[in-house]
């Protein structure tokens, strides 16, 4: 799996993670510079062959707007570590509403949970209450922060020495 480029502004604070490619150009721009390499890893054009970034610093201030984590399928299951929860279950995943709609449940981050399709049957029009199951996790409305560590971890730990401290004090948390 390709891996992602953190891009950090020039005050050191996390604004995107973008492809490699797109690195690559800000680098040759000169618009960026190359803070941390994926050792071992190479980024291999027709011609030449480059290190492959791992973190990058933006040459001029960036004012990035107020921005939230798009709520979708992909993010709402990254959010919940990809586990139904209400059973624990990685297999056959749906999305759930924890107050049905038809109960006026919104479709929001505090509102939509990560369900395997057995419970989602089970718990059909219901609230989790009225079936017996109880949540591991309350949904709640994920940071950027949250998802950049949580990356970090699992796929780029080239990352973590500059998320450190900096996670908690993100200027566009959701
Ligand atoms: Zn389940």
């Amino acid at each position: 799996m390709e891996k992602r480029v953190l891009v950090l502004n020039l005050d050191h604070s996390p604004v995107a993670v973008v492809s490699p490619q797109k690195a690559i150009v800000l680098l040759l721009l000169e618009k960026a510079n190359c803070l941390s390499v994926y050792d071992l890893l190479q980024i291999r054009t027709v011609s030449r062959s480059f290190a492959y970034p791992a973190v990058i610093c933006l040459n001029h201030y960036k004012n990035i707007p107020y921005r939230g984590v798009l709520l979708n399928r992909v993010n709402l299951f990254r959010r919940d570590r990809g586990e139904c929860q209400y059973c624990g279950s990685k297999k056959q995943l749906t999305i759930d509403h924890v107050v049905p709609r038809s109960k006026g449940g919104k479709s929001n981050w505090t509102n939509l949970t990560t369900a395997c399709h057995r419970c989602n049957v089970l718990k059909g029009d219901k609230t989790p209450e009225q079936v017996g199951l109880t949540m591991q996790t309350k949904p709640f409305k994920p940071s950027l922060a949250y998802f950049l560590s949580e990356y970090a971890e699992r796929q780029a730990e080239e990352w973590l020495p500059f998320l450190n401290g900096k996670v908690e004090n993100l200027k566009f948390e959701v």
